[in-house]
């Protein structure tokens, strides 16, 4: 099959769209001929290389995918051939006391699918092997692009803001971000719970997005102080809750930002891991710091039902053919993305 695969770590140029052996199923795996996938950007960091992170080489990127399951291992029950699936991209051993209690990114065995897996083991490619347990009905209501664009951004910002800072009904969230992947699951997800969005982002055109989305709020932080508009905003009070995945070059800001007692969860730090936290305000200010990372099935599964009723709808920048990757992730690290990339193979 064709996939897009890298065998050294470096900047675009080193991903080459080319033939590698095609994935063979386990006796509880299932065979997904991939219809779309998605780009994140785990799948920059992967091709980058990351201090003290091995990667299985060749390295094939690719943490969302949707398509048509072609074959089913002897084991498995409940997917056949034909069956319209998104993968769940959170793998683990679904035995231990993590995985049995619903925390399976605490599994010692845990791995992000098409970050840490391999080789050859991703969804840039025509063919997918997961295990059946990780292939999950695709919502009768979307494409296959669509479908794709989802799983991970929908099931990390649903854990962030559900499970994690646990939102509400009028809470103010200054999501940064709000035009990107994350951010605009997360302005979403803030209205299905009649809480308030505050979107920070970088153009008029991303603003005009973003409040289509249902952003209560937009800050244009290419021409306004996010902290004083925030300010003005809450009526100096600050926000409940401050979504974070930009880290060291925003986290200053998010802190004075939050209301006292408020809560700032993180899934990420695309701009540096070395962020300043003056802890006076931890502890004076009684805040709350929740780490998040990825999420459950159950999770997943509890925001694809609000996918099904039109009330979380996929956001796509655009699709380009699957061999066109290097150019999506161009894109990307120059922050031009609204939403999602997906890529489509052409035998799809
Ligand atoms: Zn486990």
């Amino acid at each position: 099959m064709k996939a897009v695969v890298f065998e050294q770590h470096g900047g675009p140029e080193v991903l080459q769209y080319r033939e590698v052996p095609d994935p063979k199923p386990g006796p509880n795996d299932v065979l997904i001929k991939v219809k779309a996938a998605s780009a994140n950007y785990n799948d920059i960091w992967a091709r980058r290389g990351l201090p003290g992170v091995k990667f299985d080489m060749p390295h094939v990127s690719g943490s969302d995918a949707a398509g048509v399951v072609a074959a089913v291992g002897s084991e498995v029950r409940g997917v056949k051939p034909g069956d319209e699936v998104l993968v769940h991209p959170s793998m683990s051993c679904r035995a231990c006391e993590a995985c049995t209690s619903g925390q399976e990114f605490f599994c010692r065995d845990f791995k992000i699918w098409g970050f840490q897996t391999g080789p050859n083991d991703g969804g840039h490619a025509e063919y997918a092997r997961v295990p059946a347990v990780n292939a999950v009905p695709k919502p009768k209501n979307l494409t296959f692009e669509q479908a794709a664009s989802l799983p991970l951004v929908l099931m990390t910002a649903w854990r962030m803001l559900v499970s994690r800072a646990q939102v509400k009904p009028g809470d103010f969230v200054l999501v940064w971000g709000g035009a990107g992947g994350l951010g605009t699951m997360a302005i979403q997800i803030c209205k299905v719970f009649n809480a308030r969005a505050i979107a920070v982002v970088s153009s008029d055109e991303k603003a005009k997005r973003c409040q289509e989305l249902g952003a209560a709020y937009v800050v244009n932080r290419s021409k306004q102080d996010v902290a004083e508009q925030v300010r003005n905003i809450t009526n100096r009070r600050g926000v409940d809750i401050v979504f974070e995945h930009v880290g060291q070059a925003t986290f200053p800001t998010s802190i004075r930002s939050l209301r006292w007692g408020g809560s700032l969860v993180t899934c990420g730090a695309t701009s540096g891991f070395e962020a300043v936290t003056d802890v006076r305000f931890l502890w004076n200010k009684q805040l709350n710091f929740h780490g998040s990372h990825m999420g459950n099935k159950a999770e997943l599964l509890a925001a694809l039902r609000f996918v099904e009723s039109g009330h979380i709808k996929p956001v796509i920048d655009r699709v380009l053919p699957l061999k066109e990757v290097p150019q999506g992730q161009e894109l990307m690290e120059q922050d031009k993305v609204v939403g999602k990339l997906v890529y489509v193979p052409e035998a799809a």
